[in-house]
């Protein structure tokens, strides 16, 4: 019995096409909380305190020059999609510095992360159609929509739980392929998966895996290779997803994997296939991020002291939040007329920005401010923050951590 992986090892042309297409209604649009800002009125400076350019790649002048030169010699779009006319010499060469970096024969560009997800693993979860996917509870919408356009069988494993994982791949049929797909740094809760025994049990049960380092490639590991790369297991991972559009500051995303792989998606991908290129100009300033990030600690270095120092911080003010693995910052308020109340004092009182994240993007109960410092902001930015956050903890009245240990 082929593994998951060989099945993507034989050759393909550009012309084949999926063999089943999914068109799903899309869900119901109400409930959603919006996204907008609620800017007070005549004001001129918001500090934002949940942007995903958390290196500060978006205006960094080594990218920005990248960016202007790209546009004054090739335009402002790339005029098709990639097989017709809309390859230019910046995607190539991005996808071969993307490819370098995690390691991999090659890699291969989406316009967005959300894209990629959803784009590769319409393909790959449903090649051959009797693949069984192993997906961990917290992934990502784009994953979740992937999966189901795929058609493939889904086993949902409980958050970052290895055993639940190693039961349910014990309890599947060994005969069957299979494909497990995970996050390294999660994105509302900002812990880190257990990479390592993830991998192991992969290897153990003979699974492809699918990791998605959207919120690590940048900020993690030897030249922000991501967290894989840090613990020294990017080759026990099939695939590496990633996006430009968070660490490199600009858009789009990406996969980076073996040829076969990569060969595969690109030929059957619709998502890859009919839809206009990433204009030029962003795949260059992409690559000039990513080409600094390798060489360049500096902006890795910032936004850890940042974390660290604002863990402290709230540490000291007894506000709970959920993990202190990463740079991502979810201070739990638990209930969600607090937690919009909590956002509109920030912005009220201190002009700062950081969205209040309710259900449905996280379960009810676990209402909460994502907080993403950035390495542009200074230590005394962090602690301004901090005493700006405590106060409004305080006077809203919100949960304290050691009230919730107590009722817990
Ligand atoms: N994967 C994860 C884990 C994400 O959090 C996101 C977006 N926040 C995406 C994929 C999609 O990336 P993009 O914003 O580049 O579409």
């Amino acid at each position: 019995m082929p593994t998951h992986l060989e099945h993507f090892t034989t050759e393909v042309t550009p012309a084949q096409t999926p063999s089943r297409t999914f068109l799903e209604i899309s869900r119901q649009a109400g409930n959603f909380p919006t996204a907008l800002a609620r800017v007070p009125e005549g004001s001129a400076e918001v500090s934002v305190w949940c942007s995903n350019d958390y290196l500060g790649m978006g205006q960094h002048p080594l990218v920005l020059a990248a960016v202007h030169d790209a546009v004054a010699k090739f335009g402002a779009g790339s005029g098709g999609s990639r097989n017709i006319g809309g390859t230019n010499h910046r995607h190539v060469e991005l996808e071969r510095e993307l490819a370098d970096w995690h390691g991999k024969d090659a890699a291969l560009l989406f316009t967005s992360g959300y894209t990629a997800n959803d784009g590769a693993l319409t393909v790959l979860a449903g090649t051959p159609d009797d693949t069984v996917v192993f997906s961990d509870e917290l992934n990502h919408a784009s994953i979740i929509d992937g999966l189901r356009h795929s058609g493939a069988t889904k086993r949902i494993f409980r958050h970052n739980e290895v055993e639940h994982l190693a039961q349910l791949l014990a309890d599947t049929d060994p005969e069957l392929p299979k494909l497990i797909v995970l996050e390294s740094v999660y994105s509302m809760s900002g812990d880190v998966a257990p990479l390592a025994e993830i991998a192991e049990l992969a290897r153990r049960h003979g699974a492809t895996t699918f990791l998605d380092e959207v919120h690590a490639i940048g900020m993690y590991g030897p030249e922000g290779a991501g967290i894989a790369a840090r613990e020294g297991i990017a080759d026990r991972f099939d695939i590496i997803m990633g996006t430009l559009a968070k660490g490199l500051g600009t858009v789009g995303g990406y996969i980076a994997g073996p040829n076969g792989l990569i060969d595969y998606v690109r030929a059957t991908s619709r998502a890859f296939v009919f839809t206009t290129s990433l204009p030029p100009a962003t795949a260059a300033g992409a690559l000039a991020a990513v080409r600094h990030l390798r060489g360049s600690e500096l902006e890795r270095q910032r936004l850890a002291e940042n974390a660290r120092l604002l863990h402290r911080l709230l540490d000291d003010a007894d506000i709970p939040y959920k993990s202190s693995d990463s740079h991502i910052v979810s201070a739990v308020v638990g209930d969600d007329t607090l937690c919009k109340q909590a956002s509109a004092l920030l912005l009220d009182r201190h002009r700062i920005y950081v969205q209040a994240i309710n259900a449905p993007s996280v379960r009810e109960g676990d209402e909460l401010l994502r907080i993403a410092p950035s390495a542009t902001h200074t230590p005394t930015d962090v602690k301004e923050f901090a005493e700006a956050l405590a106060g409004i903890w305080r006077d809203l009245g919100i949960t304290t951590a050691s009230a919730r240990r107590g009722s817990s």
